[in-house]
């Protein structure tokens, strides 16, 4: 599910719901994009740049909105969660061995699944990484990207 960076007490919090916004509607897709609803004379501005009134617009990955005064932030990223492994068998990629079907198991962002279990695959050692992209292999989020800090 897409999800929405707002900026709350000086953090940035992941919600699930879109933010409510005055002229315009933040909706969420089923596929796992978002589009953005413009009234005329919103002020609502995308990456910087004005959206066009009256206009469908559909968010990508990172993309920043801009509405009186707030800034959000649209991301496609989860955190990793654990599943019971199933379809094409393929290699776990911290141990090489196969996953099995219904085996527990956890995917990175990047795609590369791992075992889980005791011990994890996944979060095995301090400080894990994935071995394909270098991000946290770890299950509290720490490997989803974040808006970087406003001033
Ligand atoms: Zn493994
Ligand atoms: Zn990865």
């Amino acid at each position: 599910m897409p999800a929405w960076f707002i900026r709350e007490n000086g953090q940035w919090i992941l919600a699930k719901e879109a933010p409510l916004l005055n002229h315009a509607v933040l909706h969420a897709l089923d596929n796992g994009t978002a589009c953005l609803l413009v009234a005329p004379g919103s002020g609502v501005s995308i990456n910087g740049s004005p959206a066009a009134d009256l206009g469908i617009h559909f968010l990508a990955h990172k993309d920043e909105i801009r509405c009186a005064g707030r800034t959000f932030y649209f991301t496609t990223e989860e955190s990793p969660e654990v599943i019971a492994f199933t379809g094409q068998a393929c290699k776990c990629g911290r141990c090489r061995t196969a996953i099995g079907e219904g085996a527990q198991a956890i995917r990175c962002l990047c795609g590369v699944w791992y075992h889980h279990g005791d011990p994890s695959c996944f979060e095995y050692g301090e400080q894990p990484l994935c071995v394909a992209c270098r991000r946290p292999t770890l299950l509290d989020g720490s490997a989803l990207w974040c808006p970087e800090e406003v001033a």
